[in-house]
């Protein structure tokens, strides 16, 4: 069996790659399992420079990387270029918190009682077609780091950057059987690799849905589990805010990736006296979104992952349109930026996730209102707040359910701050030291001294 893998906005096959099964799977957790123990005792230093070294790799093959990213996902390069520059980021971050993932010492009567953060073994990292150099590198960086084995399984859609990293971690030191790359369904792999008894944890970010099937099948063996999940994250703006600011941020926040983002800021709640004044800055802002060839450096949105991904995002637009941009002739899984509402947060636009270029404006009347439709959703995983007014500001921050939220701006993800989500968006974290507690187990250890 094979893996036929396509440029999304060409339509043609890029690469054709052996397809895994679960006969892979046994032996790559078997490899896995086999590099562990070597793998954990390596002393700090050198772990600590194989991962900056690693970072250094990526930097040196950026360009490289970004352009396969564009390839396989159809990102603009421009975005791809960023997203490899976060994870030489991210492997820099988790080399130099090696060394500074501590222990405590916790007084206690009778002798001394310290902790270590233990690995856990080998893990499973299961990760996206939307962002899937980045994402590998949130998970292996900390996974690594703290001294686990990985079996990693990139979406079957776009496998090609994460088989790339793997040879550059080869490249850096890190021992054969240490990072195993398989590229295979979901439904076999990922289950196998949910349901392996040799595997200690699974790292996961994909759909609510599916993330449900692994929280379930992980519990045979009591697997741990972190889940980062979908979201349908409010960009809520009050009429104090600076509207034009706000209106010229937005598109970007919901159509970046051509929305395929978990942090897609599809509902937009506008305070009703400025809902007219708000939208129209809204349309014009959208007008401006650029759609092209991925390629193209100037390039700000590319196509939809699939044709299948294309004909259900399309099934949200069904009405009350008050923008639709235009999209490039020819081949390619094109979707237009596409602006809906005044709607009520009672619509399946509002009220699922799109993960498309389709934002819903919803309006409000008072801060409670707003709070109250920002919260009325099964997810929690981002979103935004502007106003001028700081301390309205933190109020709404601290009261929306949601993992992540940003002041002014629509910023989700820092490589050394926590990432995740509230409610059905999943739980755990990832990057920042947060990161690591997913990644290993506290070990308790008391010392007799009387
Ligand atoms: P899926 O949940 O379908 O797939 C995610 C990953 O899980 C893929 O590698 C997939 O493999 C694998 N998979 C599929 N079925 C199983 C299974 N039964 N057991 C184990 N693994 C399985 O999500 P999509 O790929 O469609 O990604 C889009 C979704 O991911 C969106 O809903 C989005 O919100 C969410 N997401 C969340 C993020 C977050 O951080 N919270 C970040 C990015 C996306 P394969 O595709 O090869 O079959």
């Amino acid at each position: 069996m094979s893996v036929t893998v396509v440029n999304p906005a060409t339509e043609e096959t890029v690469a054709e790659l052996d397809e895994a099964g679960v006969e892979e799977t046994d032996a790559a957790v078997a490899r896995a399992k086999e590099a562990f123990p070597s793998w954990r005792d390596v002393a700090p230093g050198p772990r600590a420079a194989m991962l900056r070294r690693l970072a250094t790799l990526v930097e040196e093959n950026g360009e490289e990387l970004a352009r396969l990213e564009t390839r396989n996902v159809g990102k603009p390069i421009s975005d791809s270029r960023g997203e490899v520059g976060m994870v030489a980021e991210v492997f820099h971050f988790y080399s130099g918190a090696v060394d500074k993932h501590y222990g405590e010492t916790i007084p206690v009567a009778g002798g001394v009682d310290m902790t270590f953060r233990e690995p856990l073994g080998v893990v499973g990292l299961i990760v996206p077609w939307n962002f899937p150099l980045n994402i590998s590198s949130w998970k292996l960086g900390p996974a690594l780091a703290c001294g686990n084995t990985v079996v990693l399984k990139p979406a079957e859609l776009t496998p090609l950057t994460a088989l790339r990293l793997a040879e550059l971690a080869l490249e850096a030191g890190i021992p054969e059987g240490v990072v195993n790359v398989l590229v295979g369904p979901g439904r076999v792999v990922g289950q196998r690799l949910v349901e392996h008894p040799e595997v200690a944890k699974i790292g996961f970010t994909g759909s609510t849905e599916v993330g449900r099937g692994v929280m379930q099948a992980a519990a045979a063996t009591i697997k741990r589990v972190t889940l980062e999940l979908g979201g349908k994250s409010a960009n809520v703006v009050f009429a104090d805010a600076d509207l034009e600011k706000a209106a010229a941020a937005a598109p970007y926040a919901v159509f970046g990736n051509a929305g395929q983002d978990c942090c897609a800021r599809s509902r937009v709640l506008v305070e009703r006296t400025v809902l007219d004044r708000f939208l129209e800055l809204l349309v014009d802002a959208a007008k401006g979104v650029k759609l092209g060839d991925p390629e193209d450096e100037s390039t700000e949105m590319g196509p939809l992952i699939s044709a299948e991904h294309r004909e259900r995002v399309a099934s949200f637009v069904d009405g009350n349109v008050a923008f639709r941009g235009e999209i490039p002739e020819g081949r390619g899984f094109w979707f237009p930026c596409t602006v809906v509402g005044p709607v009520t947060n009672e619509e399946r636009v509002a009220r699922e996730e799109v993960f498309g270029p389709v934002v819903a404006v919803i309006p409000f009347e008072d801060e409670a209102d707003a709070i109250r439709i920002a919260n009325d959703t099964p997810y929690g995983l981002s979103g935004s707040v502007w106003t001028e007014n700081g301390s309205r500001a933190l109020r709404v921050a601290r009261a929306l359910e949601t993992g992540v939220i940003s002041v002014n701006s629509n910023s989700s993800v820092r490589v050394s701050t926590p990432f995740g989500g509230f409610k059905q968006s999943g739980f755990g974290r990832e990057l920042g030291m947060h990161g690591l507690a997913g990644y290993s187990e506290v070990k308790n250890v008391f010392v007799a001294t009387e």
